[in-house]
């Protein structure tokens, strides 16, 4: 299981990609300081060009904290959405009680809360990326949100079909809209 799951965590370049996505959307890293963009890149870190200011892709962010590997990250992520329990994550991830109960504490901070059963006019999702997919569903006309991270380049219908028994209330009116293109791809992450 620890194996199986380990070999399907994207690279480290993929999610620093994927969490600069998520941060900065599919636009130009910008100045937190100033807003001013296109910084100068050293060394993993970034120069304004205006005010000078040096910051890190992570800077004013709630991932400021993070010094684990991001595959690691990734795992304990991963964990946290499945809701393993902590004493189970730290086996699998060979993190600390409390380097794990930090993380769950963030992610439940940071992250969109998941509710299971979506009602009445449902949008889904899918946003795909090279090693993994995202299928998520939206309650149309309110802010509540179901998600699942599928471990493969796209969703099969068992997943689609899985997605749709747990999350989405039965006669509810769920499209599914396919994003593609990485204009669509924004509005998702
Ligand atoms: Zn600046």
């Amino acid at each position: 299981m620890d194996m199986y799951n380990l070999r399907q965590i994207p690279s480290e370049a993929k999610i620093q990609k994927y969490l600069r996505f998520a941060i900065f959307g599919s636009g130009k890293l910008f100045c937190p300081e100033c807003q001013h963009s296109n910084p100068v890149a050293y060394e993993n870190r970034y120069r304004c060009r205006q005010c000078r200011y040096k910051f890190s892709l992570f800077s004013h962010t709630w991932l400021n904290s993070l010094r684990l590997p991001l595959t690691q990250w990734w795992m304990l992520l991963w964990c946290w959405t499945q809701r393993i329990p902590v004493k189970q994550s730290q086996a699998l991830t060979h993190l600390s009680e409390k380097a794990v109960r930090h993380w769950y504490d963030q992610f439940r901070n940071h992250l969109p809360e998941e509710y299971h059963v979506l009602e009445n006019i449902v949008q889904l999702d899918e946003a795909y990326f090279k090693n993994w997919c995202l299928i998520m569903g939206k309650q149309v006309g309110s802010k509540k949100l179901a998600y699942d991270l599928i471990y493969q380049s796209s969703p099969g219908r068992l997943h689609a079909n899985s997605f749709l028994f747990q999350k989405v209330q039965p006669g509810a009116n769920a499209t599914f809209v396919k994003c593609n293109d990485d204009k669509n791809r924004e509005k998702t992450a």
